[in-house]
């Protein structure tokens, strides 16, 4: 597995790459990694010639210094399972290469942001439209893999690939569960181990609302809140029941084509997000 840390270094050897016509999947991350993110390299290797990774803790799409701060950081452990994964290259800039200069581009996403995690996290998805570009001018990936974990991100790098026509098709793969259905995410080993055991009833708040749909939008949003009343160390930030495509609230169920339940708690001072999306032919 190469790794490279500098740009141009990395830029030099993908257009290499590209001139032997090999396709490239890319995945990128922002380290401490679990088998949510190989389950991206696993898909970018079936597709692809060359999966390329990149690991860089983005502060541009922190809105909270503690947060940063507090990011895991496993690189060590990241390179030997990205290497067990069979990932060809991993790119891993240092902050100075990325922002040597400030941007003064700003990016705003319209309806998209305004709900969710726009809506709670100023400034987040400017950062994360900014370093997303930033990544795909360097690795030129023929594809990019995301997760449906963060489903409002891959809208909105959806919507930015559409606006400015990147060359990249996207593609939004399966959120990877511990077996008690806690989403898998970086920010969980910061859970000590009594909030840890808690944990799960995020995941099983999305499934009562789920189970109360067809009582009405309401209805199943209440069930879930009330749920988690029983469970104060939860401390949900938002819960949503809406349209899938478009992100927006919904109020019946029956006038949509798909849709999204999402939540973001805090849980031992960790900000966790969860979702799971519903076709209505199933309700
Ligand atoms: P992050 O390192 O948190 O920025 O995540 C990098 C990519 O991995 C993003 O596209 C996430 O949506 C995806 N990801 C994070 N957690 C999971 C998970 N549990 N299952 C699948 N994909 C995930």
């Amino acid at each position: 597995m190469e790794v490279f840390k500098n740009p141009a270094d990395l830029r030099k050897f993908l257009s290499q790459q590209k001139n032997k016509a090999n396709t490239v999947g890319f995945v990128p991350t922002m380290g401490a990694l679990h088998k949510g993110h190989i389950s991206l390299i696993d898909e970018a290797r079936k597709e692809n010639d060359l999966t390329v990774a990149s690991i860089f803790v983005n502060p541009l799409q922190f809105n909270n210094p503690r947060d940063l701060e507090l990011y895991p950081r496993t690189i060590e452990h990241d390179l030997k399972m990205l290497e067990q994964a069979g990932c060809e290259l991993v790119f891993l800039p240092s902050v100075e290469d990325i922002y040597r200069d400030k941007p003064l581009l700003k990016m705003s996403f319209g309806s998209l942001e305004e709900v969710m995690e726009g809506r709670h996290r100023p400034g987040h998805f400017n950062g994360v439209g900014i370093i997303v570009s930033k990544l795909f001018h360097y690795v030129l990936p023929d594809r990019a893999y995301f997760g449906q974990k963060d489903l409002q991100q891959f809208a909105i790098i959806r919507q930015m690939v559409r606006d400015l026509s990147f060359p990249v098709s996207l593609k939004c793969c399966p959120i990877i569960r511990e077996e008690d259905g806690l989403a898998m995410s970086s920010r969980n080993v910061r859970l000590s181990p009594e909030k840890r055991a808690v944990a799960p009833r995020i995941y099983q708040s999305l499934k009562i609302a789920e189970d109360s749909l067809r009582s009405g939008v309401e209805e199943a949003r209440n069930a879930a809140l009330s749920f988690l009343n029983s469970y104060p160390d939860i401390q949900p930030e938002y819960f949503e029941i809406c349209d899938a495509e478009t992100l927006q609230p919904i109020k019946d169920v029956k006038e949509h084509g798909s849709i999204v339940i999402c939540i973001a708690a805090y849980l031992d001072g960790v900000r966790l997000i969860d979702n799971i999306l519903i076709s209505i032919r199933t309700i």
